[in-house]
């Protein structure tokens, strides 16, 4: 299946309810993630077609500020070593995977164009502030984690590490096994 992907990760100062609108020419769908103050995984995958993808992001109640993190939109496309996997669209919106099994580049802070004249008084600027981020050991993309808060970002918790973290991100962790299991 053919998908595209929009996600990333998401600081808020406080909880708040953030509604995300994913559309192409051909389909749309929306969700709300209830996100507690601190780093949030947001992500949501519609069937793939020609065309403009948008996002939009709606913060609520309003907020004076946010952070963004790795923010894309492109086609999902597993890493070669798992391209034998064909997730469906429910796959890939569960939130137990959403946004790593997008498998999107987070390698810049917002890799979208951001349309400011469709968006609510808005600035854009670069913060100061940082995020702890993990080379997941699989799929060699640098992704977020919280030391403080042990398995609510892109890896999953595993005390015995020197991380405190599972080697892989969620993503990888949940489907490199059925694929090892197939070579058998
Ligand atoms: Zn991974």
């Amino acid at each position: 299946m053919v998908a595209v992907g929009f996600g990333g990760y998401i600081k808020t100062l406080d909880a708040r309810d953030i509604t995300v609108r994913f559309s192409s020419p051909r389909a749309a769908t929306s969700k709300v993630f209830t996100v507690r103050k601190g780093w949030n995984r947001i992500g949501l995958a519609i069937a793939g077609t020609k065309g403009i993808y948008k996002a939009r992001v709606e913060v609520s109640p309003s907020t004076r500020r946010i952070l963004l993190w790795g923010i894309n939109i492109d086609g999902v496309n597993f890493p070669k070593s798992l391209a034998k996997i064909t997730p469906t669209l429910e796959d890939l919106n569960s939130e137990y995977v959403c946004p790593e099994t997008l498998y999107l580049d987070h390698a810049s802070p917002v890799a979208v164009e951001i349309l400011e004249e469709e968006s609510t008084r808005l600035t854009i600027r670069d913060s100061l502030e940082s995020v702890e981020v993990k080379k997941c050991s699989y799929d060699g993309r640098y992704l977020p984690l919280d030391s403080s808060k042990l398995g609510l970002l892109a890896f999953h918790k595993h005390n015995a590490k020197r991380t405190r973290h599972q080697n892989e991100c969620r993503a990888c962790k949940k489907w490199k096994k059925p694929c090892l299991e197939n070579v058998r």
